[in-house]
């Protein structure tokens, strides 16, 4: 026979928060549901995610599921999940986020590694780096805390995002190693360009055409900031301004990694080949739907 009285039974548990839960999100067509449940509660509770398995059978506080129903409630309205809790995890580092910067997404950490390998390869032990358009820093903080001897520099048109990275760098302590300057593109002031050039120029650029813009989530196209995503025209110009911007800052035999949108390697290949100044050297798949993600591109010697 049961031994529990029948309240205890009925009471909203973790375990029982976190079933219906799922099933609401996953009614309303929130991707992951079991995760964006369980992401909502943790934070709600101020613990790790880990921790509600050990809280199973416990009842959350009143304060705590107030604060949860009411992110439930914009997440089944397709709000993203990272903006309520104000925090995403990439490369095994947690980054504060609002809606002025794009969510760091998991195929990004291809670029990461790539950058890592190639540094580790070639042996630079000490690279100096440039991530332009770095948004909430993830790019930059995760290369500086792999290579503790790297130095970076991280650019963005917008100060909301820089203040955000800057506040990525502090936390995880990379602060120290990194200059943070306003700039659109490789706009930057000659002052902040190393003497012999950087080691290696990364960027995430908005890579999304302004037709493709349209066919977007509504969880992506309505709440993550536009000048992110979109160029507002083929999806292909900052390539063009990298390849041809880049190589006046660069180290010889320096490296452009950039990301790029599915579908896009042989239009961004063209784009930045055709300036004659670079050499193809690696297209990597993301791990998260196998798409080819990252180019690198060394800068043709002589
Ligand atoms: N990966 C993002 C998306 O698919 C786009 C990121 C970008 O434009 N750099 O929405």
């Amino acid at each position: 026979m049961n031994a529990q009285p029948q309240s205890q039974q009925s009471a909203w548990t973790v375990s029982r928060l976190l079933t219906w839960t799922m099933e609401h999100l996953d009614q309303r067509d929130v991707d992951e549901p079991r995760l964006a449940a369980e992401v909502l509660l943790a934070h709600a509770m101020k613990c790790r995610r880990i921790d509600l398995y050990v809280k199973f059978e416990s009842v959350p506080e009143k304060d705590e599921m107030d604060q949860f129903r009411g992110w439930v409630k914009r997440a089944a309205g397709h709000e993203p999940i990272a903006y309520l809790v104000g925090e995403k995890e990439f490369f095994s580092l947690a980054f504060h986020v609002s809606s002025d910067v794009l969510i760091p997404r998991p195929e990004t950490e291809s670029l990461v590694e790539l950058v890592i390998d190639h540094c580790t390869n070639q042996a630079i032990d000490a690279p100096k780096l440039l991530d332009v358009g770095t948004g909430s820093g993830c790019i930059t903080v995760a290369l500086l805390t792999q290579m503790p001897k790297a130095l970076a520099v991280a650019s963005d048109i917008s100060p909301e995002a820089l203040a955000i990275a800057q506040q990525n760098a502090t936390r995880h302590k990379v602060d120290d190693r990194t200059t943070f300057v306003e700039a659109d593109g490789l706009d930057l002031p000659k002052s902040i360009v190393p003497d012999e050039g950087f080691d290696v120029i990364v960027s995430n650029p908005p890579y999304v055409s302004a037709d493709e813009f349209q066919t977007l989530d509504s969880c992506v196209k309505d709440y993550e900031p536009r000048q992110a995503l979109t160029d507002e025209n083929d999806g292909l110009s900052h390539y063009t301004r990298l390849a041809n911007d880049a190589p006046s800052m660069m180290a010889k035999g320096g490296w452009l990694v950039v990301e790029i949108g599915d579908g896009q390697r042989e239009a961004v290949t063209e784009a930045i080949l055709g300036t004659d100044l670079w050499t193809h050297q690696k297209t990597v798949r993301d791990q998260v739907g196998g798409v080819e993600r990252v180019l690198a591109f060394e800068l043709a010697k002589g």
